[in-house]
């Protein structure tokens, strides 16, 4: 398979989650997280919102305007973080970071968003696949 071919494969993975993005539903606002982050180099803005149950995450919902990479971005960590443990969704967070920063990562753990890869060599792309990463960071960060 060429690298041509590839590029293609990850460009058609992208675009599929972000024209049927999972877990995409407006905020309820009565979400125990809630947090909006806002990408001002491509104006992507996301809205993300869960519950912790037992130290769980349940009912994790996103929703904002933003480009297909963003989309599909916060599509693929919400299907990987549900059910998840903070402790466990930090881990995500740092392992998606370092293989957005072209370090070397437990991409394997990422699951369909080690697609995502790709965009490292794209530095203005960066930020709109981090921004629901980031969101989820923030918000494991508060103390609740
Ligand atoms: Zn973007």
């Amino acid at each position: 398979m060429s690298l041509h071919n590839l590029d293609n494969l990850y460009r058609q993975t992208i675009m599929a989650y972000a024209q049927h993005p999972h877990h995409y539903k407006p905020m309820l606002g009565t979400e125990g997280y809630h947090i909006q982050k806002y990408n001002p180099t491509c104006g992507d803005v996301i809205d993300l919102a869960f519950n912790m149950v037992d130290d769980r995450v349940t009912d994790i919902h996103f929703y904002g305007d933003g480009c297909a990479i963003s989309k599909a971005s916060a599509s693929m960590m919400t299907d990987l973080v549900v059910g998840k443990n903070r402790d466990q969704m930090m881990q995500l967070v740092d392992q998606f970071s370092k293989m957005a920063r072209g370090e070397a990562s437990d991409v394997k753990s990422l699951g369909e968003a080690q697609v995502l890869a790709g965009v490292t060599k794209f530095p203005t792309r960066i930020k709109c696949a981090t921004l629901a990463w980031h969101a989820l960071d923030e918000l494991l960060s508060v103390e609740k």
